[in-house]
């Protein structure tokens, strides 16, 4: 079924139970992967808010979950070069293992301004996991994109915390721009 958020149109592209399942997954790769040391969660709002609180309640093992907020968008549907860094990581991540969960990779600026600036501040490692990804429109390649929920043609996906013109975050599933 279509609907429509402010002027534009979108259809259902990724249902809320296949995001449940594929989160379900994804939680448990990471308390495997993750068993060794206690990890520091970084959520970056505010799309991958939603995200964030379902894979953490998958989560088993002992981890710390901390956040930053980062602005690409700007309510509009295409990718900005310039980053705002509105809200910075208060918790020190020194000698830590870091995970950056994201909720959408695009172009990939955004999550490698975030790499390249808590890299200065001496983690153990750092990793990123994102529930979506374009392929396509990746412009830089990204080593430590290691967990991937759904990759997506490149299209303007809303819901499951992702706006349009900061409406639709409320949304349980994911639509697409028709
Ligand atoms: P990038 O810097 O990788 O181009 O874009 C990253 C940020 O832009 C994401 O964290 C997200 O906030 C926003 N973004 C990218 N693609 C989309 C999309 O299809 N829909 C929405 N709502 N936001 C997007
Ligand atoms: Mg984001
Ligand atoms: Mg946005």
């Amino acid at each position: 079924m279509k609907i429509k958020i402010a002027d534009l149109e979108f259809e259902p592209l990724i249902n809320a139970e296949t995001i449940e399942e594929r989160v379900k997954a994804i939680g448990l790769q990471l308390n495997e992967d993750f068993k060794q040391s206690v990890p520091v969660f970084v959520g970056v709002l505010n799309g991958s808010f939603l995200f964030i609180a379902d894979l953490i309640k998958q989560i088993s093992i002992p981890c710390e979950i901390s956040f930053t907020k980062l602005a690409s968008y700007y309510g509009g549907t295409t990718s900005k070069l310039k980053i705002r860094d509105d809200i910075d990581l208060i918790v020190d991540i020194k000698g830590r293992d870091v995970l950056i969960i994201e909720d959408i990779v695009d172009t990939g600026n955004t999550v490698h301004y975030l790499i390249d600036k808590l890299k200065q501040r001496g983690p153990a490692s750092i990793k990123v996991c994102s529930l979506l990804l374009k392929p396509t429109a990746l412009q830089k390649k990204i080593d430590e994109l290691k967990y991937v929920g759904f990759e997506i043609e490149n299209e303007f996906v809303v819901g499951y915390g992702l706006d349009y013109k900061e409406m639709g975050r409320n949304l349980d599933a994911i639509y697409k721009k028709v």
